[in-house]
Parts: C-alpha cells; structure tokens; sequence
C-alpha cells in the first residue's frame, strides 16, 4: 500500500472548487464597491496612485500571512517590523533623541495598532493611568470639538469625560486660551488635531504646550492626533512648520495612521509615546488565569501581522524621497481644487491650514437663489461619479459649524482636478438656489412632534429597539425609490438631538447590515 501524496487529498480538489466558487461571488461583490484606487471616491480610501505601492503591500501581506502577531518573543518578526514601523514614523515627527532636549524620560517609544481609532484610545487609557484615576471617577479629555469622534469613544469605553472646546463657527479654529481655560484639577489629557478631519485645521499645539507648562499639572497629557497628517504635513512643499509634532516637548503622545497617508492597506497606526512610563501604560499584562501570561500592549489579543508587514514594506519602499513627490502631488491637487471651487458661485471653500483635506460650506454671502448647498451639492456630486463626503452642521453656543462637505486629496487626484472640477461645477449648476433638504419623510412626524414638544428627546431614546428599527427601515424602503440621499439624512441628524441622532444612525447602519 502506498500513502496517497499530499496534492491528491479529494479535500483539496472540494476546497479549490468551491474556493474558486466564493472567490467569484467575491469579484463580483467588490466590482459594485466604489472603486478604491483611482481617485474618484474622495474620502475613506488614499490611493498614492502607483500601482506599484498597491502591488507590494499585497506581496508583503503574502508573506506575513498566518504569523500571530499576539507573541513577539515566538515570531521575531513581529518585533522587527513593528520596531521599523515606529523607527521610521518616530523620525519623520521629530521623536528622535537629538532632536529635543533629551534624557531617558524623554525618549519616545511607540506601538503599532489596528488603526487611527485605537491609536487614539490608547492614548487616553495611557492618560488616565498616568493620571492614577479610576474609570467613572471623572477624568477629562479636553479637545476642540473639531477632534475626532474616536476621541469621544474613548471617554464612553474608558469612564472619562469628553470635554468639547467650542470653536470659531466661521473658520473651524480652537483659540488656545479656550482649550487651556478648560482644563482642571479633573483633566488627564489635551488633544489637539494635526490636522482635524472635518475642518483641516493645525490647532495651536506650540501655544497649548506652552499653556500646561506654565500652569498645569506635569501629569496632564498633551496628544496630537496626527492620524491624517502624521504622514503628509512633514512633507508638505513650503513645510507646515514643525510646531505640532514631538519636537514640541511637552506633547506627550501622538498618532499617525499608516493606512492613510502611508498608502498601505488598512490596519495599520502608531502611537508614540515620550517615556517608558507613559508608553507602557496602556498595556495589558496578567498572569493571573490558567493560560500562557498575557501582555497585549494594544486592545487586541492574537492579531495579523499581514496590515503591519504591508505598511512596513510601503515605508521602506517610499523612502523620503518617494513620500515628498507623493505629497507633493497632492498639494499640487489640492491647490488646483481649492482654486477651483472657490470659483464656484454659491460655494465657499473654508480657508484651513496646509494640507490635504479640503472643506467646502454654502457660500452666505450671496442671496439664496444663488446659493449651493453643500450636501445637495455633495449627492449630486457622486450621481456625477465622484464622492465626496456630508458632514452635519454642528451646534455650538456661539454659533453652528455649518453643513459642509468633505474632500481628502491624494496623489492620484492630481490626474483628476480637471474632471472633478467639471463635475463639481456641473453638480453646482444643478442644485444652485434649490432650497435646503428636508429629512425623510419616515421621519417626518417624529421631528414634528420633537418640535412641539409633543415628544421629547427622553421619550425617542425610550423607545424599544424594534420601534426604532422599523422606523429606520422605513427611510431604507424609501430609498429605492425618490432618493433623498444622503442630503435628506443629514437634514435629519442636524435636526435631532445628538443623543437621539446617534441612536438613529446606528439603527441605519444595523438595518444596512441586517
Ligand atoms: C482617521 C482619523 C482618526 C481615526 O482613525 P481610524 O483609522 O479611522 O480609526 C482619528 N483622527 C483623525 C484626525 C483621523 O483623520
């Protein structure tokens, strides 16, 4: 008897059939996705436009696949390619030793995460611990209501308290007085944006810094949440300056994301940290269970090293000579776009910092049969075969951030401007002078009733699950058929509580998933 070789096992012949079968039905799933590359989808996705990056990230994933990232001291490379992460990320934002003036505490180590989010929420868990409270004892983020949404996850998974700083309604600016005003004897941590995604504002991070030196608490963390810039401000042409990143001292933290402007696929940030005290406190370590000890210094347990390989291969490829050219098409973009649309009639781009997000709101000075709103504007944009992204108008004492539509440039947009430019000043055309949207119509009699005060907020977030559910399916039943868009979605949030908002807006996205 022979032992029948390992190629004729049948089981293989029934997984490649039926492998072939479900990568199909895979093709075609992804053929009706918005295209990832090319430049169209103007949000979620940073296509550096050479195939050549999306080619090797693909290989190096290959060749990380099955490793557990869980166990460095059992896979090496895990330790290599996330310390070649941190190396190469900690230069680029002046983390080095040398570049500040330097001791052992204030040498910075850094963690390789899943992404922006997680970089973020590590940050604040390092920030309550350092600041020796115990969740639910009132521990403070204080941050500039344009900082990131992770930012406000974090306090509701971590017992802290998300303190929003409001800022200037017309330009999307935090004054630095404001933010260092609000800090107390409660705060662990001040998050300033580098840039901030909704507005692409630098906040004052030199002035802030300077602000908690002098008055605060050396305990109190300073972050900056360079997700979206870490990677594309240092190389900007003409430079940004390097006031925001870890050259300033007292910044004690701060994230990048790889997986933006580092062009790997996603799956990949950094958080680095100045000090072993402050880089370790986010960890978690136990020996107290039956099983193998535990250290886990990010949120997840066993994890892929395939996104981290991927993001590493990208970095050593671009170097900083391929990084610059990449971020320098994107400026040439987006100055090719901020010049475009600001001559559209009826919109107004919000003058931000260098970088590559660009945000545009309905212009106030002209009347308003002239007037281009920016989320009618938005839809009418991705019929067209561009996205770009809605963002609600945001209440504030001193006046709402208005409803805006987002775009992030990257460096495959500069083949682009001259098509997104005519389809933006078509989408205009189209919807200029047109009154504002109105919500759904599923929603209709609730908001009516909202606004008489027949129903307030408390009653709406009573609500059983089930009752929501079918009043948000409603709205997706609707869609097929008059298609309100998202225009009419937004319409509804900007009406809405924000408690009740977000109730809303996770029951759509159940519904979608459902
Ligand atoms: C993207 C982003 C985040 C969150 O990152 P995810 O990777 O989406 O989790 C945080 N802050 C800023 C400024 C961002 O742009």
């Amino acid at each position: 008897m022979t032992v029948e070789p390992p190629d004729t096992d049948p089981l293989d012949a029934l997984i490649a059939r039926r492998g072939e079968a479900a990568l199909e039905t895979l093709a075609a799933l992804r053929a009706s996705d918005p295209p990832t590359t090319g430049g169209r989808v103007l949000s979620y996705v940073y296509d550096s436009g050479v195939e050549g990056v999306d080619r090797l990230a693909v290989r190096a994933a290959g060749l990380a696949h099955g490793v557990n990232g869980l166990d460095p001291t059992v896979f090496g490379s895990v330790a290599r390619i996330h310390g070649g992460i941190v190396n190469r990320v900690r230069t680029i934002l002046g983390g080095d030793a040398g570049d500040g003036p330097g001791s052992d505490d204030d040498e910075v180590h850094g963690v390789v995460t899943s992404g922006g989010t997680e970089s973020c929420v590590l940050a604040c868990l390092a920030a309550r611990e350092v600041s020796g409270r115990a969740p639910g004892s009132g521990g403070t983020i204080v941050a500039p209501v344009t900082v990131h949404a992770a930012f406000r996850k974090a306090a509701h998974i971590l017992g802290m308290r998300f303190v929003g700083v409001e800022v200037d309604p017309d330009t999307g600016r935090v004054a630095g007085e404001d933010l260092l005003a609000a800090v107390g004897h409660d705060t662990c941590l001040v998050v300033c944006s580098a840039s901030s995604y909704p507005t692409g504002v630098i906040d004052p991070v030199e002035q802030v810094a300077a602000g908690l030196d002098a008055h605060h608490d050396p305990r109190i963390g300073l972050h900056v949440d360079a997700c979206l810039g870490g990677l594309v401000l240092p190389f900007w042409p003409g430079g940004v300056g390097s006031t925001w990143d870890l050259r300033v001292r007292r910044v004690t933290s701060i994230s990048a994301d790889l997986h933006k402007y580092g062009f790997a696929p996603k799956g990949t940030s950094v958080l680095l940290s100045r000090g072993r005290a402050r880089h370790r406190a986010s960890w978690f370590s136990t020996v107290d269970w039956p099983g193998y000890p535990v250290v886990n210094p990010a949120l997840s347990g066993s994890k892929p090293l395939e996104p981290a390989a991927a993001a590493w291969a990208v970095l050593e490829a671009l170097g900083d000579d391929g990084q610059s050219e990449l971020v320098a098409r994107t400026a040439r973009a987006t100055g090719r776009l901020v010049e475009g649309l600001a001559g559209i009639e009826g919109l107004r781009v919000i003058d931000s910092d260098p970088g590559p997000l660009i945000a545009v709101v309905a212009d106030g000075s002209v009347g308003d049969a002239r007037r281009v709103h920016p989320h009618l504007w938005a839809d009418e944009c991705g019929r067209r075969g561009i996205a770009v992204q809605a963002q609600p108008a945001y209440r504030q004492e001193r006046g709402a951030l208005p409803s805006s539509s987002h775009l992030t440039i990257t460096p495959v947009t500069e083949r682009l401007t001259d098509e997104i430019l005519d389809v933006a000043r078509a989408a205009a055309e189209e919807v200029r002078g047109l009154p504002d949207p109105t919500p759904p119509a599923a929603f209709a009699d609730v908001l009516a009733a909202l606004e008489a005060g027949a129903l307030s907020p408390g009653d709406l977030l009573a609500l059983p699950e089930d009752d929501v559910h079918a009043m948000v399916s409603g709205v997706l039943a609707d869609d097929d058929g008059d298609d309100g868009g998202m225009a009419a979605l937004l319409a509804a949030i900007e009406r809405l509580p924000a408690e009740v908002g977000a109730r809303l807006v996770r029951a759509y996205l159940a519904a979608v998933m459902e």
